[in-house]
């Protein structure tokens, strides 16, 4: 289990930035330390373990680009068009004899250059003469159309990174090499809990005053997207200590708490006493919209992150909190996403010195720029806000207005989740 000092969290400050949340986790949280190993089958969405450097070179072996007509640099036509004999075929898969000077051999993509050439002449821009022979046109620089051994990834190269979260392009590499499995960090154990007397689990019967259960789904989603291993333990009652002790055992046998709702300073607010008794608490009071306060706690060494109940504050504060957390745990290198500039096609003011996530929907405009449409209504418990747009834009602490036609930073839901 990873385990973490009391203090680790603490933050002196009256409101967190988001980059400062960022950086005390980056700094405290240090990452499970046991791997295994998978089938590549299975990689997909793993951290890489160890770094991997190249045990052959890609392509392993020199090898035309194209189907056309294998000649040595020294026989290239230079001024005029030329024909050559033809002397033997080569297709990928089989090897190649070495070719004489002064002829043309058959080749086709993928196939082993036969010893003696370094240059491809595309079929198409050749033509075969009365004598069967291959007309070569003159202009055509040595090498062209041949990919040479190693020009992708040279042996002994690092190829892929510890820490790397495995997409499918990694995968590939990784066959390409020639690997069948990989050393990749163990999951992240992740607990999830909701809490509130008002909610009510999908399947069992909702009492008039109360709503189903919506965060704990929608985290456990996202937990499972980030490669965890999640237990769904239920719905917590607004009520100090079965709280405390349903905490406390989820801590042993877990990486993170994750919790929703009860995290403001009201009356009700029971993760708040909960997470004192059975371990150390630090509010985090984030700079950031929507958001609101957020626990962080520390029981038996296991992290708890307490995100607030409002489904689109759980979601935007799940994505700068929870999310690098899980990473640093499975000691993946940190991944920021990148806001890519759009359009503003909607006016907003906003405080200075808070960051703001505002829900947009993407449009293509009649110039065919990306405009933004903001979501008209702004309350963070619309799930339909989430639902029924696109991403997010992001608007830096900085930042007090936006006028319609300005450039702002849009970060789609794919790219944050
Ligand atoms: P709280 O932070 O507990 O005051 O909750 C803020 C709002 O979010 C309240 O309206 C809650 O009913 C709602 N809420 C809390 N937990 C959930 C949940 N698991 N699913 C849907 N809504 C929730
Ligand atoms: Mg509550």
């Amino acid at each position: 289990m990873a385990q973490l000092s009391d203090d680790c969290f603490a933050f002196g400050g009256p409101m967190m930035s988001v980059d400062e949340a960022v950086a005390i986790i980056a700094a405290r949280v240090t990452a499970v330390d046991e791997t295994e190993t998978v089938s590549l089958q299975a990689a997909d969405g793993r951290v890489l373990a160890d770094d991997i450097t190249a045990p052959l070179p890609l392509p392993p072996f020199t090898n035309s680009a194209v189907d056309g007509y294998a000649v040595r640099a020294a026989d290239l036509p230079r001024e005029t068009e030329q024909p050559f004999p033809v002397a033997g075929r080569v297709q990928a898969g089989s090897s190649a004899d070495a070719a004489k000077p002064g002829h043309a051999v058959r080749i086709f993509t993928g196939a082993p250059m036969p010893f003696g050439t370094d240059t491809v002449f595309m079929q198409e821009d050749v033509r075969i003469d009365e004598a069967g022979r291959v007309v070569l046109p003159a202009g055509l620089k040595a090498g062209a159309n041949v990919r040479p051994a190693g020009e992708d990834i040279p042996q002994g190269q690092l190829a892929l990174k510890r820490g790397q979260r495995l997409r499918p392009q990694h995968v590939a590499l990784a066959a390409a090499f020639g690997l069948t499995e990989l050393d990749v960090a163990r999951r992240i154990r992740a607990a999830v809990f909701s809490t509130g007397d008002e909610i009510a689990s999908p399947g069992t019967p909702r009492a008039a005053p109360q709503l189903f259960d919506s965060n704990r789904f929608m985290l456990m989603a996202m937990l499972q997207r980030l490669g965890c291993e999640v237990s769904d333990l239920g719905i917590l009652r607004d009520e100090r200590h079965s709280l405390a002790s349903a905490l406390k055992q989820a801590a042993g046998r877990h990486d993170l708490i994750l919790t929703s709702g009860g995290v403001s300073t009201g009356e009700e607010d029971h993760v708040k006493a909960g997470v004192e008794s059975a371990g150390r608490l630090v509010l985090w009071r984030m700079a950031i919209k929507p958001g609101r306060p957020v626990a962080m706690g520390i029981i038996d060494g296991t992290p708890l992150v307490g995100l607030p109940g409002n489904p689109v504050a759980s979601f935007v504060t799940f994505v700068h909190v929870v999310r690098p957390t899980v990473l640093a745990l499975s000691g993946a290198l940190p991944e920021q996403a990148v806001a890519i500039p759009v359009r503003a096609g909607f006016a907003y003011k906003k405080k200075a010195g808070r960051r703001e996530y505002v829900r947009v929907s993407l449009r293509r405009a009649q110039d065919g720029a990306l405009e933004a449409l903001k979501f008209p209504r702004e309350g963070a418990g619309l799930l339909s806000s989430l639902v029924d747009t696109d991403g997010l834009v992001e608007l830096g602490e900085d930042i007090t207005r936006v006028e319609p036609g300005e450039s702002v930073g849009y970060l789609g839901y794919a790219s944050l989740i």
